[in-house]
């Protein structure tokens, strides 16, 4: 499957890749954002979240691990799992919902939850570039080459 390289010159581009890829999600989603420590993860999930429309403030997972929003016909999560030791921490939480048909969900740190999650779409990896940053897009499935076709030109 091919994959897109984006340039994110200042922090508008990657909140408007986060609001690009929102306009054109087909359905469910499950997105890997790997990435360092500033690398722009967060940045995009919050203006992917807004962008669909979640209306209370879009709080951090960074403490909660996990955060939910009930949107209008579907739901979405927001994870980072940056704290995680081992994945089996991960059974506390209750991510059973996470493989719901139609759930939207985004990881931060996805390799520290490996075999609690469900099969991912779309990888996307953020790396620092310059004063601005610079982004992979890995498609994993139909629906991940699905949005990286749309974003692509
Ligand atoms: P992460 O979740 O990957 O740790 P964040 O999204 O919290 O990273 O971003 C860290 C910092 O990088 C924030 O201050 C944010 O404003 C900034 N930032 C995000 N995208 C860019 C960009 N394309 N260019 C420069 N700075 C950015
Ligand atoms: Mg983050």
């Amino acid at each position: 499957m091919s994959t897109l390289e984006l340039r994110l010159a200042d922090e508008d581009a990657t909140t408007a890749l986060g609001q690009r890829v929102a306009a054109v999600l087909p359905e469910g989603l499950v997105a890997f954002l790997h990435g360092d420590l500033g690398a722009g993860k967060t940045t995009f999930a919050r203006a992917f979240l807004r962008a669909l429309g979640v209306g209370e403030r879009v709080k951090s997972p960074t403490y909660s691990l996990v955060e939910g929003y009930d949107l209008a016909d579907r739901r979405a999560f927001h994870l980072d799992l940056y704290r995680i030791a081992d994945p089996g921490e991960l059974e506390w939480l209750g991510l059973d919902s996470l493989a719901e048909p139609g759930a939207i969900v985004l990881v931060e740190w996805p390799e520290r939850g490996a075999g609690a999650l469900p099969p991912v779409d779309l990888e996307l990896h953020f790396r620092h570039e310059g004063a601005g940053r610079a982004v992979r897009f890995e498609p994993r499935s139909d629906i991940g080459r699905r949005v990286t076709e749309a974003l692509e030109g």
